[in-house]
């Protein structure tokens, strides 16, 4: 357990070394697996916290309720941001959701394509190579997504270049905890808890283990921060959420 990466062409799939190239596809199967489930299961793992930390990004985001604004929901799964996007932006705004999972976009679709009519998109594709315009869109959000990205870098830089000047790149993902005693309690909850729950409601314990294990392996907030910058984005900011078992991270095109 806790292996890692031994050369250049291996990569982590939870605490397991794989091969880069199978990555993406042991992730897609995990996603697949846990799509009619996975909102459910969200609920549940989370004591409803992940509509709250949803509902701070997109306070943070700050749509326009009179301007028409174009966002890019990546990974965006069953359409939580997408919907709240769109229930406070002005009516004349548009949200994409692009996933690289079929399972998951038709989980999101059942749920919402009635109600918000063309307002909502649906795409699939992937993180790492967007088919985008340049500059197309005015806000990109990735919640809960990037970790299960395999060359985040690329993710990035496609983020950055989907995004208009003047556009803005938030992401929602799990992150270091900052304080020692609930780091504790939280590891003992996400390896021991977790997984049981994902048997017992997802029938799937694996899936469950792997999402615990890549929190892990994802880079805490000021590494995270770094690499966004990296990108090209500018005044990039990070605010924990609940201590830090989650963080939103946030970036500017210039
Ligand atoms: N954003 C949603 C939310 O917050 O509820 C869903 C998050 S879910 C944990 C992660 C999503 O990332 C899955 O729907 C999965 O299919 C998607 N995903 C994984 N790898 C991806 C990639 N390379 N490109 C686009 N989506 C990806």
């Amino acid at each position: 357990m806790n292996s890692n990466p031994s050369s250049d062409n291996e990569t982590s799939f939870g605490f397991r070394a794989v091969p880069q190239n199978e990555r993406q596809s042991l992730v897609n199967n995990v996603f697949a697996r846990v799509a009619d489930s996975y909102d459910v299961m969200n609920d549940l793992m989370s004591g409803g916290m992940h509509r709250l930390w949803k509902n701070d990004l997109i306070n943070w985001l700050a749509p326009s309720k009179t301007a028409p604004q174009a966002l890019l929901d990546v990974a965006g799964g069953t359409g939580d941001i997408a919907r709240r996007f769109l229930d406070v932006a002005g009516p004349r705004s548009s949200a994409t959701i692009c996933d690289i999972s079929a399972e998951m976009l038709a989980a999101g679709r059942k749920k919402l394509a009635d109600r918000y009519g063309e307002r909502l998109r649906f795409v699939q594709g992937n993180a790492e190579s967007l088919a985008f315009p340049d500059r197309t869109f005015d806000a990109y959000t990735i919640a809960f997504g990037i970790r299960n990205v395999t060359d985040i870098e690329a993710a990035l830089a496609e983020a950055f270049r989907v995004l208009k000047r003047g556009g803005r790149f938030v992401c929602l993902e799990f992150s270091q905890v900052q304080t020692p005693i609930v780091d504790r309690i939280y590891d003992a909850y996400s390896f021991r808890v977790i997984p049981r729950l994902g048997e017992l409601v997802a029938k799937d314990g694996d899936a469950y283990r792997y999402l615990v294990e890549s929190i892990r392996r994802f880079p805490d907030q000021d590494r995270f921060a770094a690499m966004i910058r990296a990108a090209g984005f500018e005044r990039v900011q990070y605010r924990n959420l609940s201590g830090g078992i989650a963080a939103l991270h946030s970036g500017w095109r210039i």
